[in-house]
């Protein structure tokens, strides 16, 4: 992308509070995000076809549609000044019906690259950042032709749609990455070496239309069944390391002009490398700990980035753990006292009625004086809710 990607509001007055902004999307991230613009002044507009979705409780307006329902969009258009999303799946002729009537933020453009592991991928590569061997699949005649450049190990992904470790497989021969590719569907695919991973790290940051950037403090990220469980901050790898983290997430904003809060997810390799995995252009949920460990959290962010105002001081206060909380825990409700009994626990919950296994209904940041301490605090406050047992 080059500079005439720059959105032709970036420069123009910034959007004070009293303005209405529009958030695409009604789960937990629109629901933060409805929160730090209420708190700022703004007034909240959310596209989201699910009645009792977590962030239309909260808005000022919930139009409750389709995603890309004409009348909804024009709707949502005419009533606000901005309008982001909170996931990366809407529909880019929705973002570009939008854009015909109000500042879009992120762009259909920055919202296409992520959707597509192929486009990140090839996009964090002419950014410069190292990732895994990667080969395209669109039909099984390119299976073979993959597995010669990739071979074993290697995982198979779907390349769109696929989230939490969902859409992906582990191929361990030519005739497993067959079945592998039928049983995802026949879809198009990346065929991604597996890699010797030391740890998992997230830079979370945010960028105005200015082309001033914040960048939280990396996080060190563990997953559980695909789906992240702990984020360790600041995250225990080497300074130097966490600088590289930093430029990378920051050459790919600039390289896409991005306008809003991206996610970049890197891998550490046992030998030390730093490898690009995938981006999320919008806040992230190992940005969480932000809520209570930054002088400025993601959301608030996201809200001053769409507005076009001066972007907040992203320094960390103090040591955190945030520790997810997944349905799987709802018997039907856990005991919150062996939380909230906690000094430097805070909790913060979705507003989901109906839990499930693996749906994120909410996470606490535990805060100690010391990185050691808060992972006890979340190690004991886990075994009391029972998470993590089988
Ligand atoms: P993704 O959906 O790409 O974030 O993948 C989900 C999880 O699978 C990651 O958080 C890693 O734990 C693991 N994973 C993904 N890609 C690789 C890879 N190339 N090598 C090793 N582990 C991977």
């Amino acid at each position: 992308m080059n500079a005439d990607a720059t959105p032709d509001w970036a420069a123009a007055s910034p959007l004070l509070p009293g303005a209405t902004l529009g958030v695409v999307g009604g789960g937990q991230l629109g629901r933060m995000f409805t929160l730090a613009a209420k708190v700022m002044g703004y007034r909240v507009v959310v596209l989201d076809p699910d009645p009792a979705s977590p962030a239309g409780q909260l808005a000022d307006t919930h139009l409750k549609a389709d995603y890309r329902d004409a009348v909804a969009l024009l709707r949502m258009g005419s009533l606000c000044q901005a309008v982001t999303t909170e996931f990366e799946n809407v529909p880019a002729e929705s973002m570009d019906m939008l854009a015909r009537h109000c500042r879009v933020a992120p762009s259909a453009a920055a919202l296409a690259v992520a959707q597509d592991r192929l486009a990140e991928k090839t996009h964090a590569r002419a950014s410069g950042c190292e990732t895994a061997p990667f080969a395209n699949i669109e039909t099984a005649a390119d299976l073979d032709a993959a597995w010669e450049q990739v071979g074993a190990p290697a995982l198979l992904k779907t390349r769109r749609m696929g989230y939490d470790g969902k859409g992906q497989a582990r191929v361990n021969s030519r005739g497993e990455l067959a079945a592998a590719f039928a049983r995802l569907g026949d879809v198009p695919c990346l065929l991604e070496g597996f890699l010797p991973l030391e740890r998992e790290v997230s830079v979370v940051l945010a960028r105005n239309g200015l082309d001033e950037i914040a960048f939280f403090p990396v996080a060190e990220n563990r997953h559980r069944d695909g789906i992240l469980d702990l984020s360790i901050v600041p995250a225990r790898i080497p300074a130097d390391l966490a600088e590289r983290a930093r430029d990378m997430a920051a050459h790919l904003a600039r390289e896409m002009e991005y306008v809003g809060v991206m996610a970049v997810e890197f891998f550490v390799l046992k030998d030390g490398r730093i490898v690009f995995n995938e981006m999320a252009p919008r806040p992230h949920n190992s940005g969480h700990y932000t809520l209570d460990a930054c002088a400025t959290d993601q959301f608030q962010q996201q809200v001053r980035a769409l507005c076009g105002l001066p972007l907040g001081d992203a320094r960390l206060l103090s040591p955190v753990v945030m520790v997810n909380l997944l349905g799987d825990v709802w018997r039907p409700q856990p005991d919150w006292r062996a939380l909230l009994g906690h000094a430097g626990v805070q909790l913060h919950l979705y507003g989901k009625a109906e839990a499930r296994p693996g749906r994120k209904m909410g996470h606490y940041n535990c805060l100690a004086p010391t990185l050691d301490e808060a992972l006890s605090i979340a190690t004991e406050t886990r075994a009391a809710l029972g998470i993590g047992r089988d």
